[in-house]
């Protein structure tokens, strides 16, 4: 075998959906690229977030590549929305199909990394105490991969199994007729609460939030593939031009157009029967009007109350202190008819906050419940977390410094002061709010683009200029005030991780606007950028 160089012209950090589109990319444009991944094979969010019901709440159609015409026609989903093993095995099957292992070096994390503005190179160092330069760092390290672990009292004390849906067993757990906790209930928690219900013995979800959730309306998609195939570049051209980055019937009319009630209650039933996340999209101004957005909210609630026996426990699932759409909507599949099972209870902990673990379970208000095991959907510190999470000093300093008071960057693929150092889906970028798969696809092209242009015209360094960045941020930061959004406490904004920074992270202009801009960025020769 031989000996692994040491030198690159590019590194990736991650080997997800993102890192490994931008190994193929790369290769075909003719770098030598080396990819470090901390995870034991390809996948990221696919790979860590095995846990029971886990699957993705973008249509699979559109939650999939589109840079390779034959795989898109050869791949068939079984389900609307794919399940976790069916993601994972689609992933695997694009590592094998272009032999990406070879470039990429598994359970290796990256911890520091450190820019030599005289030679030009980031030199770049692993957890096995290793290091390797290169010309060009991509960060393709995910938005939702650092996990947030709250440190509740006495965990250490349980005695029962603990488990964290962001990195669950590869193995399975077999949770048949055990006394079970859920703690969380966003996407990941619901997820669970759901598949889990009909097997353990007991089990008490413990609330600290109540989701909005439209239904999935899942099940098996053969007839629409036909469908779609035939016409597939076409349907994801429209996809990258859209809003979300998927399709959502983008016809939509503003509230005030379809009042009286009865305009407004017939397109909410449509959207509803139709299921997923377009939901959010019935008016055109539901992010923008608390009046559109709360005729929104009240159908949500309504239909929660209609599902939910206990009008005590439907009023405990039923959100009221944020606008929906704000915080990340669930797609759920029978998640409120759960809590009409006999073994299922709920905590709210605004009533009954937990106030420690001890060997036997959990501690909240005043009563001890006891566990055999205890499942945490925490969530994650999303979009600057695994960036923040690695020591990176550009030509200025820290990222942790200039990020203190919340991420800065330009079209959230680079950031001032750390010279070829691309993000992928990095902050202030539609990222989180869009289909990922299109905005992945999106900033890989546009990276793998922008290198290609600096070879071509023999410049080898890029960084934004700062005030190209300070508008920017102002643009995303002025976009998202313009919503509601910033007016949950949700992880858009930080304010799941104690001591973040509250700044609204993703940019909310939409997929197809982002798309023109970064297009027109490189098509005026890299406007705001330093090519040197
Ligand atoms: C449960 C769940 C469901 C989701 N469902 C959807 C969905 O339906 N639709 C959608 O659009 N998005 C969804 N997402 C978001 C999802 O993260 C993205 O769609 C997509 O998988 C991101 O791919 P990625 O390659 O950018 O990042 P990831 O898949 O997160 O991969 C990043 C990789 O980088 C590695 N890494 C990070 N830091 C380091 C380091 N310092 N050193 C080495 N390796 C590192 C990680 O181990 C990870 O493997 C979901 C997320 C979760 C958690």
């Amino acid at each position: 075998m031989t000996e692994e160089r040491n030198d690159h012209d590019v590194i990736v950090v991650g080997a997800g959906f993102a890192g490994l589109y931008q190994l193929i990319r790369l290769r075909q444009a003719g770098y030598e690229v080396r990819v470090l991944e901390a995870g034991g094979d390809v996948g990221g969010t696919w790979y860590w977030n095995r846990y029971p019901g886990a699957r993705c709440d973008v249509e699979s159609i559109e939650y999939s590549y589109s840079f390779d015409r034959t795989l898109e026609q050869e791949w068939n989903w079984t389900e609307r929305y794919a399940s976790q093993p069916e993601i994972l095995d689609y992933i695997r099957h694009v590592a094998d199909r272009y032999d990406l292992r070879r470039d990429i070096t598994f359970g290796t994390r990256v911890e520091a990394m450190r820019w030599d503005d005289a030679a030009e190179r980031w030199t770049v160092r692993t957890d096995d105490g290793r290091s390797r330069t290169a010309r060009f760092v991509i960060a393709a390290t995910g938005c939702l991969s650092v996990p947030s672990r709250p440190a509740f009292a006495g965990m250490a004390d349980f005695a029962g199994e603990l488990y964290w849906t962001s990195n669950w067993p590869h193995d399975g757990v077999d949770l048949t007729g055990k006394r079970v906790a859920v703690v969380g209930t966003g996407s990941s928690g619901l997820q669970t609460i759901t598949a889990i219900a009909p097997d353990v013995g007991s089990l008490t979800v413990f609330q600290r939030t109540p989701s909005y959730a439209v239904p999935a309306h899942n099940g098996p998609i053969a007839a629409r593939l036909d469908e779609v195939k035939p016409g597939y570049p076409e349907f994801r051209e429209e996809s990258r031009l859209s809003r979300l980055g998927f399709h959502c019937g983008e016809d939509e009319t503003g509230y005030y157009a379809e009042t009286p009630a009865a305009g407004v209650r017939r397109e909410l039933d449509r959207r509803w029967s139709d299921g997923g996340l377009c939901f959010t999209l019935s008016f055109r101004d539901v992010l923008f009007d608390a009046d559109a957005n709360e005729a929104l909210a009240e159908y949500v609630r309504e239909r929660i109350r209609a599902k939910v026996n206990d009008p005590g426990t439907a009023e405990k699932l039923t959100p009221r202190t944020y606008p929906i759409a704000a915080k990340r909507m669930c797609v759920d599949t029978g998640y409120f008819e759960v809590f009409n099972r006999d073994n299922v209870s709920l905590v709210d902990l605004g009533e009954e906050p937990i106030e420690r673990f001890t060997e036997r379970g959990i501690v909240a208000g005043d009563a001890e419940r006891a566990f055999d095991v205890i499942i945490l959907a925490t969530g994650f510190d999303a979009m600057t977390g695994a960036l923040t999470a690695m020591d990176i000093r550009g030509t200025g300093g820290a990222l942790t410094e200039k990020w203190a008071a919340g991420p800065r960057t330009y079209l959230g693929l680079m950031t001032a002061g750390f010279p070829n150092l691309f993000m992928i889906t990095g902050p202030q970028s539609p990222s989180v709010l869009s289909n990922m798969m299109t905005s992945i696809e999106y900033h890989v092209d546009w990276v793998t683009t922008a290198l290609e242009h600096l070879r071509a015209s023999g410049r080898h360094r890029m960084e934004p200029d700062i005030e190209a960045e300070d508008n920017w941020v102002n643009t995303t930061n002025d976009v998202g005030e313009l919503t509601l959004m910033p007016r949950a406490a949700s992880w858009y904004t930080g304010a799941n991780i104690p001591g973040k920074q509250r700044v609204f992270m993703p940019f909310v202009g939409g997929v197809g606007t982002y798309k023109q801009i970064g297009d027109g960025v490189a098509v005026a020769g890299y406007h705001g950028f330093e090519l040197t």
